[in-house]
């Protein structure tokens, strides 16, 4: 599992007034085909579009801005968060391959990494159809959440989506490593390692100096410095 590169597509839809994370979060959507979609036909685009397969991430909207994939809400969720939609089916999710899934968990590595978001699921275990599914949240409940969701989590009485199915958490997390203890794949690790540097913000200096020290997993400065100014930029603003 590598650092994935999105690619910027753009979108003939300029992008809604985005009002920011109340919490940090993401809305997962499953497409209902593969493919990427044609940016001058597409009216609802997400920010990103991902291919779990190949981990090919392209991005069709700017995350300065709001994006669309949730437009039938009327109470305009999309105001809020973050949204990818995924190649796939939602009925067929629980029986995607290890590859799929792996995929997955790279997108949320990245976005965990990019965004802040937490690595915290909703419960996707019982996704149904239908305005008033149960696992539905009101707009003040979905707004408080912090983590990842599917668009099945959204829009409580307003949106019958179940899309992106029954995601298996397990699944995701079994491929989600979220630090040195827990062995992250080094090359993984590194690819995080350069995009913290990258952001300029909490990291600055040198990258290989830390991908070094990756050799010596109980340095004292991975504790003293390096987790404390993690933490700082993922729960910053
Ligand atoms: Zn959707």
């Amino acid at each position: 599992m590598k650092m994935l590169e999105p690619v910027w597509v753009g979108s003939k839809m300029p992008g809604k007034p985005w009002n920011g994370f109340s919490a940090p979060m993401c809305v997962l959507h499953t497409l209902e085909f593969s493919g990427f979609p044609q940016t001058w036909k597409w009216d609802s685009p997400s920010h990103y579009v991902y291919n779990p397969l190949t981990q090919e991430l392209r991005q069709y909207v700017s995350t300065t801005k709001a994006a669309y994939s949730l437009r039938h809400n009327r109470l305009e969720d999309d105001h809020f968060t973050l949204q990818v939609e995924m190649f796939g089916k939602a009925g067929s999710m629980p029986f995607y391959s290890d590859q799929y899934y792996e995929g997955v968990a790279a997108l949320v590595s990245y976005v965990n990494v990019k965004y802040g978001v937490p690595l915290h699921f909703a419960d996707f275990s019982s996704m149904k159809a239908g305005e008033n599914a149960a696992q539905r949240m009101t707009a003040t409940e979905s707004q408080m959440f912090s983590g990842f969701m599917g668009h099945g989590h959204f829009g409580k009485g307003v949106d019958a989506h179940w899309d992106p199915g029954m995601l298996d958490v397990e699944r995701v997390k079994s491929f989600l490593v979220t630090g040195v203890e827990e062995e992250m794949p080094r090359i993984l690790f590194e690819g995080m390692i350069d995009a913290l540097f990258d952001a300029d913000q909490e990291f600055q200096g040198d990258a290989d100096f830390w991908k070094k020290l990756i050799d010596k997993p109980n340095d004292p400065q991975w504790d003293n410095d390096f987790w404390p100014a993690f933490t700082r930029m993922v729960t910053a603003g």
